[in-house]
């Protein structure tokens, strides 16, 4: 992720959107979301300021705010596995926030509270701070945490699918 609007001096009528000001690896799916907040920040900051000088720079400092949740949770995740594959043991804050992720993860999978919180958080439809949020917190440390599957959770008739 590029901050172009910290970029002295910023060019009148230029703003960069999309993978250009922001790529982020496509397993989170969060690319397009991403751009069609850079598209709204454009809309907005043209209606609000019009073609007064400067314009385009605050639109880019739009687009990068817009960027910034979904550059934080892949962030953490391909951190994570970077320093699992080069056998890294990471910092304490990073153990113990993968720790709370993977509890509220696990116990995500019994709560349905817990599980659309979760699922608005890295959908970006919630900010990231809700994973934080005195609700989530008391449910991932009281849990309850179901076992891991020791078989696909699928119906006979999801099987029978599965095996065509
Ligand atoms: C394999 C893969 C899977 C993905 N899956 C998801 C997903 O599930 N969900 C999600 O939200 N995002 C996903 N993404 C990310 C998403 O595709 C991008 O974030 C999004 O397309 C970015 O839009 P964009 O307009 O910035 O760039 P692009 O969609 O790349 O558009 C740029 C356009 O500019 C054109 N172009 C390039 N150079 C020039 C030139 N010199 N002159 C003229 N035209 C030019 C290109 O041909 C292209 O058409 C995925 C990306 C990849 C690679």
């Amino acid at each position: 992720m590029i901050s172009y609007d910290l970029v002295q001096p910023w060019p009148e009528g230029f703003v960069v959107v999309g993978d250009a000001a922001s790529a982020f690896n496509p397993v989170y799916g969060h690319g397009m979301s991403v751009a069609a907040r850079n598209a709204l920040s454009v809309r907005n900051g043209l209606r609000r300021h019009g073609d007064a000088a400067g314009v385009a720079r605050i639109i880019q400092a739009s687009v990068t705010a817009g960027g910034l949740d979904a550059w934080q949770l892949a962030v953490g995740q391909d951190l994570r596995s970077q320093q699992r594959l080069e056998g890294r043991t990471p910092d304490l804050k990073s153990r113990l926030l993968y720790a709370y992720g993977d509890r509220m993860a696990r116990v995500a999978r019994g709560r349905q509270d817990l599980f659309a919180l979760q699922l608005d958080v890295y959908t970006l439809s919630s900010p990231t701070s809700r994973v934080f949020s005195p609700r989530a917190v008391l449910a991932t440390l009281l849990g309850p945490v179901d076992p891991p599957l020791a078989e696909p959770p699928f119906t006979a008739a999801e099987q029978s699918v599965l095996a065509y």
